[in-house]
């Protein structure tokens, strides 16, 4: 064991896996092709293995791979049990080709790839196994299937895109949220405000467009609501207690999945409102916050509490924390200071030189915050962008976006750019600020390589810096095992924005996701393992599970359906929401694009 026999897929397949290399691959059988790295496996027994989990996966809507697949698994087990027949490998050759060719979706297309493969570089094996007449030996091998797809796999959080996308196309709206929420409860805002990973990674990029996953998750989400329907939760009580602190999207997220598992979950929150970033910073013409608070009510209901105005470290003191009975405590506090931005006069005191969390705060706080007429923001995030925005809204007459970043190394979505711009916003590109310059303690002016702009306000929208001022005495860091979000310290795990600094809400989802599987581990068996789930994706990610060039197939034709969005006009008069739900007709035209591409890999160790 260990070097490979035979490898038919395009890249280079992995011997082992997991943190470490714990797990010895000895095949692999799947969408790409098959490795054999063990010559004691028989091939026999892993197609046995293989079209069993075929069967299994098929969701029977077409013939050549429901019934194909199920005549071929007939003549494997047929083989493997001696009574193998002479036209038995052309008939499985034929069936392959039929289910490949003509397959519904892409688990049909690319199921018999690998057993194509092997009947053709591999074939004597079976030969044997058919002159023989003799049973097939049982190996040492133990199979594994894992079912993904490009976009499930593109997704941090791993929401399972092609299901609910299906939901959507047959009319199951309830199924299609109830596969989002087996990740998330946070649907309707990952809805509005996901940069949308999984569309990268979507095949039909090679034809047109990607489906438009985000606004589908959406329409789910916006649909339970308007028919005010509810999910219903079943949960064993668990005794433990977890505290988490932060209920930011990595704090909800991780509650979520803990409440589910029957813990019983306090968040601690330092502000007013829970949310995090999705309260504090991201603007309401974004993102709702009845959208928001719904999907919190939802975490409230499942018995999550939630205290807020509490401060760890300062409302309650760790050690205190720890007194009320907490098993384990989850740090998801997010990065909630605002970065210097390193421009001379920036700390001077000038009137009118304004921390750009602390400006999108306020204003989602709905206070009024005295701007003058000319504004700049220096930045080239989310944040920059919603300050920009924003300025416009409260009533600015010019808004400049200083960026030193060119249009190509901008951060922030290009396409938010396009919709600020839309808006009035001016943005200067490849525009290095050095110095706010001020006279008689007010804003007059921004300079900077080769510009001076003359101004009244100035918002430094940079970055975000983390708070650990509550961690224990001597401690001013926190060291994060990146595969299980464990600390240093015992029972405490972290993640979010606090340990990968400034990311996106999915992220901090799949962090919150994987903290509580951690967590859960720790609480049954009083220690922690990379989980499986994070060994599978390490695997997936070296095959490669979306492949750029690959092509996806002729079909094409069926425009990408893309929300209506108030005129940009009317948007900056107030903070109403821009982009509006698709309706159930082009939602439904819109999942009839998605190609199902479902990919199952069966992993021999
Ligand atoms: C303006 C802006 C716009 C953005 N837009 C997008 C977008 O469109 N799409 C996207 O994907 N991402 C966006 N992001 C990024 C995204 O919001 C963050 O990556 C995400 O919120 C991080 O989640 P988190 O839970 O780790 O931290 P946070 O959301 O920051 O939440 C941390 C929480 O912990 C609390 N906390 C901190 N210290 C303590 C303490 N000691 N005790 C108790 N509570 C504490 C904080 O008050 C906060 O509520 C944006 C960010 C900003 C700033
Ligand atoms: S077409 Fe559908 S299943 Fe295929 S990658 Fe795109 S969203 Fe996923
Ligand atoms: S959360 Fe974002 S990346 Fe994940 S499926 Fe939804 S839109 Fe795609």
């Amino acid at each position: 064991m260990g070097e490979v026999i035979l490898n038919t897929w395009k890249a280079d397949v992995p011997i082992t896996y997991g943190a470490g290399g714990r797990k010895n691959v000895k095949a692999l059988a799947g969408w790409g092709g098959l490795a054999l790295m063990d010559q004691g496996v028989n091939v026999v027994n892993l197609f046995k293995a293989y079209l069993t989990a075929v069967q299994d996966e098929s969701c029977g809507r077409c013939v050549p791979c429901r019934l194909g697949s199920k005549v071929m698994l007939d003549i494997i087990n047929r083989i493997a049990a001696g009574e193998g027949r002479e036209d038995d490998l052309k008939q499985l050759e034929r069936l392959g080709r039929l289910a490949r060719d003509g397959s519904l979706c892409e688990l049909g297309r690319s199921f018999p790839i690998p057993l194509l493969d092997a009947l053709e570089k591999h074939r004597e094996v079976f030969v044997k196994a058919i002159k023989e007449g003799r049973p097939v030996p049982p190996d040492d091998c133990q199979y594994e299937k894992v079912v993904t797809a490009p976009c499930l796999h593109g997704c941090p959080a791993h929401i399972d895109v092609p299901r609910y996308v299906q939901g959507i196309k047959e009319d199951v709206f309830d199924a299609s949220l109830a596969a989002v929420r087996e990740k998330t409860i946070l649907a309707g805002v990952l809805g509005r405000v996901c940069a949308g990973y999984c569309e990268s990674n979507c095949r039909r990029n090679d034809l047109d467009n990607p489906i438009n996953n985000r606004c589908l998750k959406r329409f789910v989400a916006d649909y339970e609501a308007e028919i005010r329907r509810k999910p219903t939760w079943m949960t064993t009580p668990k005794e433990e207690k977890v505290a988490v602190v932060g209920a930011g999207p990595a704090g909800l997220s991780a509650s979520y999945q803990l409440a589910r598992r029957g813990y019983r979950v306090s968040v601690y929150e330092a502000r007013s409102q829970a949310g995090g970033m999705l309260s504090a910073a991201i603007p309401a013409y974004r993102l709702p916050r009845e959208v928001l608070e719904r999907e919190i009510g939802l975490l409230r209901e499942l018995g999550v509490e939630i205290n807020l105005n509490t401060k760890v470290g300062k409302d309650i003191l760790w050690d205190d924390l720890w007194a009320q009975g907490y098993k384990a405590v989850f740090l998801a506090t997010g990065l909630p200071r605002a970065a210097r931005g390193g421009l001379d006069g920036e700390e001077a005191g000038y009137q009118g030189c304004l921390d750009g969390l602390a400006y999108l705060e306020q204003i989602n706080q709905g206070k009024k915050v005295p701007v003058g007429p000319q504004i700049a923001v220096v930045g080239s995030g989310h944040m920059a962008i919603d300050c920009a925005r924003v300025a416009l809204r409260a009533g600015a007459a010019e808004v400049y976006l200083v960026s030193g970043k060119s249009p190509e190394e901008l951060a922030a979505d290009r396409m938010e750019v396009g919709v600020a711009e839309a808006e009035g916003v001016q943005v200067r590109f490849s525009a290095v600020p050095r110095k706010v310059v001020g006279r008689d303690g007010k804003v007059i002016a921004l300079e900077g390589d080769g510009f001076r702009m003359e101004i009244d306000t100035v918002i430094l929208a940079g970055g975000q810096e983390a708070d650990l001022s509550f961690l224990p005495p001597g401690q001013t860091n926190l060291q994060v095992n990146m595969s299980t979000l464990e600390t240093g310290l015992p029972g405490v795990f972290a993640g979010g924005d606090v340990v990968s600094g400034q990311a996106s809400v999915v992220e901090a989802v799949a962090a919150g996701n994987r903290a509580a599987l951690s967590i859960d581990q720790y609480l049954r068996e009083g220690r922690v393992t990379p989980t499986k789930e994070a060994d599978l994706q390490e695997l997936l990610a070296a095959l490669p599970v979306f492949d750029p060039p690959e092509k996806a197939g002729d079909v094409a034709g069926r425009k990408r359906q893309e929300p209506e969005e108030l005129p940009a006009v009317e948007r900056v008069k107030d903070f109403r929401e821009v982009e509006y739900t698709l309706s159930r007709r082009t939602a439904m035209k819109e999942a009839g694009r998605c190609l199902r591409c479902y990919r199952l890999l069966l992993i021999g160790s």
